[in-house]
């Protein structure tokens, strides 16, 4: 896999944990912030360190920030900073800008200027962490679109041993099961007569109706 060249400014909560990640995937990453602080706690971890106004264009064009693969945007609080950095960034070129937002109307303002990517974290998070309280056996899941949603979901105990045939979810609910992990391997595309068992996670794809009902059902 090619290493790609991030940018990541703004090492707060969110920034730091992402540039972080970045680095464990393996891939090179420059950190900024303006507080000395927040850049000497990430001077070990990252593949560079330095502090910064990225609000100032001149510090951006010096640090060759347009030859990066992706910078990313992680200044929340201060929307004033966000906004000026996300069109400097546009302005000087980088091919992708990805930004977070806090609040529609920030994200709103992002989308306005270009950027390529907004992504809202705590609103995001807030919806994830809310289905999987309603849902304990929801793992995780994927909004394909308005409607459609792909969930994985841990198998209870009281379906383990039982085939999809048995089970007859796509009559039942009229979701799908598209793969079955398994601690021996997983299973694409499975058919009637793979058998599920406790401690798989079947990963099924539906309506967010059809997904609900058999989250419901299955809880
Ligand atoms: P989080 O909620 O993820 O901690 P914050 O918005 O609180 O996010 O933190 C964002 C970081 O961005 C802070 O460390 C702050 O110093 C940094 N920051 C804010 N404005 C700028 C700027 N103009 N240039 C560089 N870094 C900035």
């Amino acid at each position: 896999m090619k290493r790609t060249q991030y940018a990541v400014i703004g090492l707060g909560r969110f920034g730091s944990s992402l540039a972080k990640e970045l680095v464990k995937l393996g891939h090179e990453v420059l950190g900024i912030d303006q507080d000395e602080e927040a850049v000497d706690e990430m001077s070990e971890v990252l593949t560079h360190v330095v502090v910064a106004d990225s609000t100032d264009e001149e510090v951006l064009r010096s640090l060759g920030i347009r030859n990066f693969d992706c910078v990313v945007v992680a200044i929340g609080s201060d929307i004033q900073a966000s906004i000026l950095t996300a069109i400097l960034l546009k302005d000087v070129g980088v091919k992708k800008v990805v930004a977070k937002a806090l609040s529609e109307l920030h994200g709103k303002v992002l989308n306005k200027i270009g950027v390529d990517r907004v992504i809202y974290p705590e609103r995001d998070m807030g919806i994830r962490v809310a289905h999987q309280l309603v849902s304990p056996n929801l793992l995780d899941f994927i909004e394909l679109s308005k409607d459609y949603t792909i969930a994985e979901l841990a198998v209870p105990k009281r379906m383990s041993g039982w085939t999809l045939r048995d089970l007859n979810l796509r009559a039942k609910y009229g979701c799908s099961v598209v793969a079955i992990n398994k601690k021996q391997g997983v299973i694409i595309a499975p058919t009637a007569v793979d058998i599920l068992e406790e401690q798989d996670i079947m990963v099924v794809i539906g309506t967010n109706a059809q997904i609900e009902l058999f989250e419901h059902d299955i809880a």
